[in-house]
This record gives C-alpha cells, structure tokens and sequence, in this order.
C-alpha cells in the first residue's frame, strides 16, 4: 500500500486502499462507450488509468479517510471481506480477503478510533466494511463510530418498488453490511444539505442511486467533494453523458455529473470520486469543447 496524503484547509485526507486493479472493460460499464475516447485524450490511455494488457479500466476501491481535531471519518468502506456475491459481475468482490484493516493501521488509526462512517450510497462497493465476520456474525468494524446514511437512500432500499427492483443483488449487502450497524443502534440518518460537523454537509447526488449524496468539505477557503459515484472513471469527464451501467436513473445521473463538473470547475473544488485510477483524486478545468480532468499531486 502506497500512503496518500493531502490536506483542504485544517483537514488531513488520507487513501485507505482496499484493492486496486484492472476492473471493467470500459464497453461493459459505460453503454454508449466508444474507443476513440482513448486516442483523442492519451492521458486515459495511460497506466494509472487504463490496464492495456487486458483492455480493462484500472478500478480502485477504497475509503476516503479524513482527519479533524479529535474526529476520524471514512466516506464509503469499499468491498469488505469475506462477503457472498453472487452476482456475476461482482466476482471481484467475491470472499474477499484484503488487508483493508492493516491500511488503516499505517495511517496510525485502529478500528476503535474511528469517529464518524459515512455512506455516500447503500452499493456493494461502499458500504462493505461497515460489518466484519465475527464467529459467524456481522458486526460493525467501527465500534465506536456513527455511522451516517442518506434517509432517502435508506428508505429506496427498503421500498419493494426501489432499489431492490432495479439491483436485486444488493439483498445480500443490505444483509451483510447494513442491517447489522442499523440493529446495534449505530447509524444516523441524515439529509440534503445536513451539516454533519462545521465545514461537513451532505449535497444531494442522485441519479447513480435515488438518494446518493456527496460530503462536501470547505476549510481554510479550500474546497472539495467526495463524490461517491457520480463518475467513475476521469474518462466521464471527457464524456459527462456516459452514465455506467448500475446508475438507476442515467438522465438523472447524467444531469447531477454534469452539473458537479461545472460546479467544480467555478469553485475550483477537488473531486474524490470512489474509483479512479492514481492519483485517485483530481480538479475539473473548463475548455471550450467541455471539462477536463486535472490530476491532484498528492504529498505522499
Ligand atoms: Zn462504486
């Protein structure tokens, strides 16, 4: 594991990488793909970004990890281990067995120290360390967390008509990973626009899921967004119509992107989305022809 480090304002960011390696290929998560995408913009071409080898998009799981005065937050918890899915586009996600725990400890911080868990959306992908296996039990990995999740988000997974209806594999997450920290009293529902320390609010990102939110952090006249997954990959800031194949609602998904890429750019905001490729986090320029995606120079 690489550490990465950087700082908005008085609050200290650090990656705590679960796995990164080639994920989709690009035709599969994104319908409208087309290949030339790669050859009029070589910087998704690169390696950081783009797995030649086996034509796959390199795909990073991970949490965001923040750090302010006596607070320890994470945004997302990736995959987890040890978790059934079955679904067969999750394999990768399958019994895995990540040193995900140990990340955390070169950071210098146990599972007790963690303050806040924040659950920008209820996917397989985000929310699988909330629980770990403990003689055959689910239980919450952050004892001593809150844990924050959108109340709209919550109730779509809970709606026979949401969620459920469009990706009934999250069933099993729902399960595994969510209704353990709900039954040991630990989360905390929270809405649009909600503060959720001084400087920390919720921004509605809807559109990948109905209720999906993004963590806004403003500090010390800096900026910047965790975006869950209002894009995955740089390349959508080269094509913002390109929703992925598990956005619910692509118009919605599509409008909320291209929205953030504008807000970003005017306010010079620095993206986390829950997926890229290194450096893993980036600023949004504007040009004439559309956005483009300026790579943060962590200070690892
Ligand atoms: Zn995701």
């Amino acid at each position: 594991m690489e550490r990465w480090h950087t700082r908005i304002g008085n609050v200290d960011v650090m990656r705590v990488e679960e796995m990164l390696t080639p994920g989709f290929d690009p035709a599969f998560l994104f319908p409208d793909y087309d290949p030339e995408v790669l050859k009029e913009h070589p910087q998704l071409a690169q390696a950081n970004f783009f797995d030649q080898a086996s034509g796959k998009l390199m795909s990073s799981m991970h949490s965001w990890m923040l750090r302010v005065g006596r607070h320890v937050i994470l945004i997302d918890t990736a995959c987890g281990n040890d978790k059934v899915r079955t679904h067969p586009a999750f394999q990768r996600f399958h019994l895995l067995h990540k040193p995900y725990l140990d990340c955390l400890a070169e950071y210098g911080v146990q599972p007790e120290d963690v303050t806040l868990v924040i659950n920008t959306h209820l996917h397989v992908d985000h929310v699988g360390w909330n629980t770990r296996l403990r003689n055959g039990v689910w239980v919450p990995t952050f004892p001593n967390a809150r844990y924050i999740m959108g109340r709209a988000e919550l109730a779509h997974w809970r709606d026979p008509e949401g969620g459920l209806k469009v990706h009934p594999m999250g069933a099993e997450v729902l399960v595994d990973s969510v209704n353990p920290v709900i039954n040991a009293g630990l989360v905390d529902l929270i809405d649009v626009n909600d503060d959720v320390l001084p400087g920390i609010s919720v921004r509605a990102m809807s559109g990948h899921t109905a209720g999906q939110l993004a963590v806004h952090v403003e500090s010390g006249g800096q900026r910047a967004l965790f975006t869950g997954d209002a894009f995955h990959q740089p390349m959508q800031v080269y094509r913002p119509d390109w929703s992925s194949r598990f956005c619910e609602q692509r118009a919605q998904a599509n409008a909320t992107r291209r929205a953030l890429f504008e807000q970003a750019a005017e306010t010079d905001a620095i993206l986390f989305p829950a997926h890229a490729g290194k450096p893993h986090a980036g600023r949004i320029r504007r040009r004439a022809s559309g956005y483009v995606f300026d790579p943060l120079d962590p200070h690892l």
